[in-house]
């Protein structure tokens, strides 16, 4: 199957699921196929890597509808880049980063922030406990360049784990946008190349799928 082809059955999937947003994770796919994906009417891109992420902004300056979240681990000395030049950031986990991105973000509009939950409890692979979810809503709300928009997660890779995992997160979700009637809190990324069906199920709004889309990775560093 070609990408035409592999976006048109996840696309019926997701059309179920409206409006339900399809990210389409784009680290280590060249510049070239992500132009490809754009063609075929793909805008969202996720990516893991800065350095990496910048080259191929620079190649794709032309696409000024392409939008584009950092979706990794943030290194406290790369902030600055990521407030720069995304538009979303899917992986803030804790309050110092909160308040750089705010900073290095200034005379832009604002950045779209999701906080990430260790919704495994493996706190080693990212993301901040859910019992510390409502401190950092405060802060990006408090904040002056961060909108708050919600929660992402990586889910166990168990499948018996991760239907728990789902429905505890679309709870936290349900209340962070109590705690905040007043902000547009409207995304839940959940859901990935391996789970992505039982992930819509439990109300994700936005799925990320690179290896769906794009084929395997060269093993990650
Ligand atoms: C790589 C990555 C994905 C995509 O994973 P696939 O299994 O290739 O769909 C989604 N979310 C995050 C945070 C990632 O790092």
């Amino acid at each position: 199957m070609d990408l035409q082809q592999r976006l048109q059955s996840i696309q019926a999937q997701l059309q179920e699921h409206s409006p339900a947003r399809l990210l389409a994770v784009s680290k280590h796919v060249s510049a070239d196929r992500i132009r490809a994906a754009h063609v075929l009417d793909l805008r969202h891109f996720g990516e893991n890597y800065v350095q990496e992420a910048l080259g191929k902004m620079v190649e794709l300056a032309d696409l000024e509808d392409i939008c584009w979240h950092f979706i990794g681990r943030i290194q406290r000395n790369k902030t600055r880049e990521i407030a720069r030049h995304f538009d979303w950031v899917e992986s803030v986990d804790r309050e110092i980063l909160v308040q750089r991105l705010d900073r290095e973000r200034t005379g832009l509009p604002p950045l779209q922030v999701l906080i990430e939950v260790a919704a495994s409890g493996e706190e080693s692979k990212g993301g901040c406990a859910p019992s510390d979810v409502p401190m950092l809503a405060e802060a990006i709300v408090a904040s002056t360049n961060l909108r708050l928009r919600g929660l992402m997660a990586l889910v166990h890779p168990n499948p018996e784990q991760a239907p728990k995992n789902f429905a505890q997160l679309a709870e936290l979700y349900k209340q962070l946008q109590k705690q905040f009637t007043n902000q547009r809190v409207d995304t839940l990324s959940m859901g990935t190349s391996g789970d992505y069906p039982e992930a819509l199920a439990h109300g994700a709004t936005e799925i990320r799928l690179g290896t769906v889309l794009f084929g395997t990775r060269p093993k990650e560093h």
